[in-house]
C-alpha cells in the first residue's frame, strides 16, 4: 500500500488503473480507524479492483475548535490497519493541499442539512462535509464511494449531492458496526473515560428499547420516543436530539406508519456521540390489522 499526499501524485498513481478500466473504490475517513472503517474498506476490497482510503481531518466541518483539536490522530496505526484491510492507496493530504491559499468555493445541499445534526451544529458543518466530499470525489474519481449508516444524515445528504450534481459515482452504504455491548464504533469513543464509556451505552439502549416497542406493534411516535428516553435515564444521559423522521426528507413523523429513521445525539462529558436505527412497522402487526380489517366471512 502506497501513501500519497498530493493530488498530482494521487492522479498519477491511479492513471494506469484508469487506463486499464479497473474499478476504483474510495473510502473517505477522518482517520483513527476502527472496525467500522475497516468494514467499509473490506466492502470496497470485495467489489473494486483498486481501493483508495482517504485520511483527512476536515477542519471546515468542525463547529467547535476544541473538538477539532481533540480529534484523535494516529496516522502510523491507520496506515497499518488500512493496509491489512486491503487498501491499495492511502491518500493523506495536508490541510494546505485540500484548501490552498485563495480557496473560495463551497458546495451546499439545502433543506435536509438544516435538520438534526445541522440544527445543532449549524449549516457550516454539512457545507464542510459536502465540499470536502465533492473535492475527494473529483480528486479520486472513484466508481464507488463507501459510507457508513452510522452517519445516517450524512449518507442522505451525500446521496442528494451525488444525484443533484450528476456526480458519476455509486454510493454504497455499509451497516453500523458496534461493540459487543451495542455501542456504535466511533473515533470519538477513544476520548471517553471509563465511567463515560459505561454511560455512552445510553444511546444504543434508547434505540434498542424503541426498536423492541415498535416490533411489538406500537405506532405512536410519542410513545416510541418516550420509551427511548426512559431507557436512557439509568445512564443519566439526556439526548441532544432524539427524533423519529422520514428517512429521505428527515421530516418528523407522528406515527410509525412507514419506514422511519430514529436518530439520536448526546453528549457524554466532553464527547458528542450520534447513533441511529431504522424502524419499520412490523409485518406481524400489519398481518393482524389486515385480518381485523377483513369483513367477517370473507376469505383471504
Ligand atoms: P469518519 O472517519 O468518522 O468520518 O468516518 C468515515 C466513514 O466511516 C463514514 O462514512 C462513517 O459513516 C463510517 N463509519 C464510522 N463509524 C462507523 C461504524 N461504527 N460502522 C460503520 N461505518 C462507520
Amino acid at each position: 500500500m502506497r501513501t500519497v499526499r498530493a493530488v498530482g501524485g494521487l492522479r498519477t498513481a491511479l492513471s494506469v488503473a484508469r487506463l486499464q478500466r479497473h474499478t476504483i473504490g474510495l473510502v473517505p475517513t477522518m482517520g483513527a480507524l476502527h472496525e467500522g472503517h475497516l468494514s467499509l474498506i473490506a466492502g470496497a476490497r470485495e467489489q473494486c479492483d483498486v481501493v483508495v482510503v482517504s485520511l483527512f481531518v476536515n477542519p471546515s466541518q468542525f463547529n467547535e475548535g476544541s473538538d477539532l483539536d481533540a480529534y484523535p490522530r494516529r496516522e502510523e496505526q491507520d496506515r497499518r490497519l488500512a493496509r491489512e484491510a486491503g487498501a491499495d492507496l492511502l491518500f493523506a493530504p495536508s490541510v494546505e493541499e485540500v484548501y490552498p491559499v485563495g480557496f473560495a468555493t463551497s458546495v451546499e445541499v439545502l433543506g435536509i442539512t438544516d435538520r438534526l445534526e445541522g440544527a445543532v451544529r449549524g449549516s457550516a458543518h454539512f457545507r464542510g462535509v459536502t465540499t470536502v466530499v465533492t473535492k475527494l470525489l473529483n480528486m479520486v474519481m472513484p466508481d464507488v464511494a463507501y459510507f457508513g449508516q452510522k452517519d445516517a444524515q450524512q449518507v442522505i445528504v451525500i446521496k442528494r449531492l451525488v444525484e443533484d450534481l450528476n456526480l458519476p459515482v455509486t454510493v454504497e452504504v455499509c451497516p453500523t458496526v458496534r461493540e459487543p455491548d451495542g455501542l456504535a464504533m466511533s473515533s470519538r469513543n477513544a476520548r471517553l473515560r471509563p465511567e463515560e464509556r459505561a454511560r455512552a451505552l445510553a444511546l444504543f439502549r434508547a434505540l434498542d428499547a424503541a426498536d423492541r416497542l415498535s416490533r411489538g406493534g406500537e405506532r405512536s411516535s410519542e410513545a416510541i420516543l418516550s420509551c427511548a428516553r426512559a431507557a436512557m435515564r439509568p445512564f443519566d444521559v439526556e439526548p441532544e436530539y432524539l427524533a423519529l423522521v422520514d428517512p429521505s426528507t428527515l421530516e418528523p413523523l407522528e406515527r410509525l406508519d412507514r419506514r422511519a429513521l430514529l436518530a439520536i445525539a448526546a453528549r457524554i462529558g466532553a464527547t458528542r456521540l450520534i447513533d441511529n436505527t431504522i424502524l419499520e412497522p412490523s409485518s406481524h402487526t400489519i398481518a393482524i390489522s389486515r385480518e381485523e380489517a377483513r369483513p367477517t366471512g370473507v376469505a383471504a
